[in-house]
């Protein structure tokens, strides 16, 4: 109850010096955006390295359809990913997240109910973020370090909040953004990816959109051709790794 008190009267007094939610794809340039966030590596957006590593990131499952067939052919490609996944989806489908662990892939808290979080109070955060960590543990038996934003929002009180979960925030590079979520076609999806692929990269995509097979399709393509150019597919622990900060971060929490 103390430190829900704290996180409740660090919220106020940072809402009052820090007035405006900053939204990831809409107001980077405000005084505490990206260059604030990454330099403090509080927030990671991509890890620029001279490896030939990318993260493909998948939110807003478990789904019984498109995640178990994205586990098929990670599989088959040998690749590694990370699956943000919503805590209510978890309790639904629990064995498909245990698979997506026990098959070397990482997963990442990525809100319970998944709600608008531009706008959202303390006490829902902590809520949603709570129920997810629990879904999560009652899934796999782990607790995980990473935490997603839904819409990629954050501020103040939604990056110390998940640090106060021992969790680090993680969204996405902003030339990786597929928005395969609204079903753009199967080729935007591959066009989006391979002509941007770079280096330390991490990839948006969903693998519960519903009613659409597009995700799933492009990976078909995606995955053996940035396989031929020689990338290997690493999960977001992997890739921060190769970052001084967040892999500080990474050590103290797993
Ligand atoms: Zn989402």
């Amino acid at each position: 109850m103390k430190k829900l008190s704290t996180i409740i009267l660090f919220a106020i007094s940072v809402s009052l010096c820090y007035p405006n939610v900053v939204n990831a794809e809409r107001a980077p340039s405000t005084s505490k955006g990206r260059g604030y966030y990454e330099e403090r590596g509080e927030i990671v957006w991509e890890v620029p390295t001279h490896n030939k590593v990318i993260a493909l990131t998948f939110d807003d499952g478990p789904d019984e359809q498109n995640t178990v067939q994205i586990l098929d052919l990670l599989q088959q490609y040998n690749a590694k990913a990370t699956f943000f996944v919503v805590g209510s989806r978890v309790e639904k489908h629990p064995e498909i997240v245990a698979r997506e662990l026990h098959e070397g892939h990482e997963i990442g808290n990525h809100s319970y109910s998944h709600p608008p979080f531009h706008n959202i109070n303390v006490s829902k955060l902590t809520s949603e973020l709570n129920r997810t960590q629990d879904a999560i543990f009652h899934a796999t038996g782990i607790r995980t370090a990473l935490f997603r934003p839904p819409g990629g929002s954050y501020n103040e009180a939604i990056v110390r909040t998940s640090k106060d979960f021992g969790m680090l925030t993680v969204l996405w590079s902003w030339h990786q953004d597929t928005l395969d979520w609204r079903k753009p076609g199967v080729n935007r999806i591959v066009k989006k990816v391979l002509d941007n692929a770079h280096n330390g990269d991490i990839v948006l995509m969903h693998d519960f959109v519903p009613s659409s097979t597009q995700t799933v399709e492009a990976l078909k393509v995606i995955l053996p051709e940035l396989q031929r150019r020689g990338y290997e597919f690493v999960t977001v622990s992997e890739l921060l790794s190769y970052h001084e900060k967040t892999r500080k971060f990474i050590e103290v929490n797993h």
